[in-house]
C-alpha cells in the first residue's frame, strides 16, 4: 500500500495561492515524490477564495471574540467560520484515510504550522503570539499522532531525517496492522522499535515498554489508539548523539562472539568517531550492516532503526 501523504497543494506545484503562484518545494516534489501519493489539500480554495485573491491574516479580538481569519484590508470580511468547518470536516476525512504524514507551507494563516503572524487591530504584529494557521491547528487537533513539518523547515537534514523517518513509521505500523489489529501485531511492531525509542527518548522507552507489558488489560483497539499516540509523539523528540552511541554501544554488545579482536576494535573506533562527531552516524551502521550479514541474528535483523526507510533517500549522510 502506498504512503498516503497530504500536503498543501500550493507546495506540490499548484498554482493556488493568493497571486496565482505556487511554493514548490523540490525535496517534495522530487526526493520524496517515488515513495510516497500525495492527498494535497488547498484550504483556501476548498472555501471558495479563488485565484488571485485578497491576502488574508489571523487576526487577535481580543479574549472574548479570540484569533480569526479575515481579509488583511478589510477585517470585517471573516472567513474564520467557513474555515473552521472545512478544516474539521477535511481533518475528520483524512484521519479515515490512514494518512502516514503532512507537509504544510509555513507562514501562512491557513496552513503554517508555527510562528504565523498573528496581528493587533491596530495593525501591528503581536509578537508574543506563536500562531499556527486555522486549517493546520485542526489536523493536529484532530491527528495528534500525525507527523507534520513545514516546507522550509524540511530544508534542515536533522529535521528533514525526522520528519521521512517518523513517515515510513507510521506507514510501517499501519501495515503492521493489516490483517487486524491484534496484541501480537503491537507487540511484534513494538519489538521491531525498541532500539529506535532507546535513541529517540530512553524516558519512552521504559514507560512505553511498562505500557504495552499491560497490553492484555486494555480492549484492542482503544489500547492501539493510545499506543499510536505515545509512539508517535515519542519518535518525534530527535535521536541525540548520546542516545545513537548508546544504541551503537548496545549493537555491538550483540557481535561481541562472532567478531576477532581487529574488527571489535575497528567497530569501537567507528563507534567512538561518531560519539565525537568526527563521523556521521552511517559510518558505524554501515559496519553494523555488514557484520550482521555475516552473523544472521533474527532479532536484530528485524530492528527498524538499522534500515528505517529506502537508503536511496540519503537521509543519514548528515547526521
Ligand atoms: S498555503 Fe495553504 S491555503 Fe495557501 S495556497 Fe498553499 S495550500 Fe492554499
Amino acid at each position: 500500500m502506498a504512503i498516503k501523504l497530504g500536503v498543501s497543494a500550493c507546495v506540490v506545484g499548484e498554482k493556488v495561492r493568493f497571486d496565482s503562484g505556487h511554493k514548490r518545494s523540490h525535496f517534495v516534489s522530487e526526493e520524496l515524490n517515488p515513495f510516497v501519493e500525495y492527498v494535497p489539500v488547498c484550504p483556501e480554495m476548498a472555501v471558495g477564495l479563488g485565484v488571485p485573491r485578497p491576502t488574508i491574516r489571523l487576526l487577535d479580538r481580543g479574549e472574548e471574540i479570540g484569533i480569526r481569519l479575515v481579509d488583511s484590508k478589510d477585517a470585517d470580511i471573516d472567513h474564520t467560520d467557513k474555515m473552521v468547518e472545512f478544516s474539521k470536516a477535511t481533518a475528520e476525512r483524512l484521519a479515515d484515510m490512514e494518512l502516514c504524514g503532512y507537509v504544510v507551507c509555513a507562514k501562512s494563516p491557513t496552513c503554517g504550522m508555527e510562528r504565523v503572524k498573528v496581528y493587533r487591530e491596530n495593525g501591528y504584529v503581536a509578537s508574543e503570539k506563536i500562531g499556527v494557521g486555522l486549517y493546520t491547528a485542526e489536523l493536529m487537533n484532530r491527528m495528534p499522532w500525525l507527523p507534520i513539518e513545514e516546507d522550509g523547515r524540511l530544508n534542515d537534514p536533522v529535521l528533514k531525517e525526522n520528519f521521512v523517518f517518523r513517515v515510513f513509521a507510521l506507514h510501517d505500523m499501519y501495515q503492521s496492522m493489516s490483517d487486524g489489529i491484534t496484541r501480537k501485531a503491537i507487540i511484534d511492531f513494538h519489538s521491531r522499535y525498541k532500539l529506535v525509542l532507546m535513541a529517540h527518548s530512553p524516558t519512552d522507552y521504559k514507560e512505553l515498554g511498562a505500557f504495552v507489558a499491560k497490553i492484555a488489560d486494555y480492549e484492542i483497539d482503544e489500547f492501539f489508539a493510545e499506543y499510536r499516540t505515545r509512539f508517535m509523539q515519542a519518535i518525534a523528540h530527535r535521536a541525540s548523539r548520546k542516545n545513537n552511541t548508546n544504541v551503537l554501544m548496545h549493537l555491538q554488545g550483540y557481535f561481541k562472539r562472532d567478531l576477532d579482536k581487529q574488527q571489535k576494535a575497528e567497530l569501537a573506533g567507528l563507534i567512538e568517531s561518531y560519539r565525537k562527531g568526527t563521523m556521521p552516524l552511517l559510518a558505524p551502521l554501515t559496519l553494523i550492516n555488514h557484520h550482521l550479514q555475516q552473523n544472521p541474528d533474527q532479532y536484530l535483523e528485524k530492528q527498524s532503526y538499522l534500515n528505517p526507510y529506502p537508503e536511496s533517500l540519503r537521509l543519514r549522510y548528515g547526521l
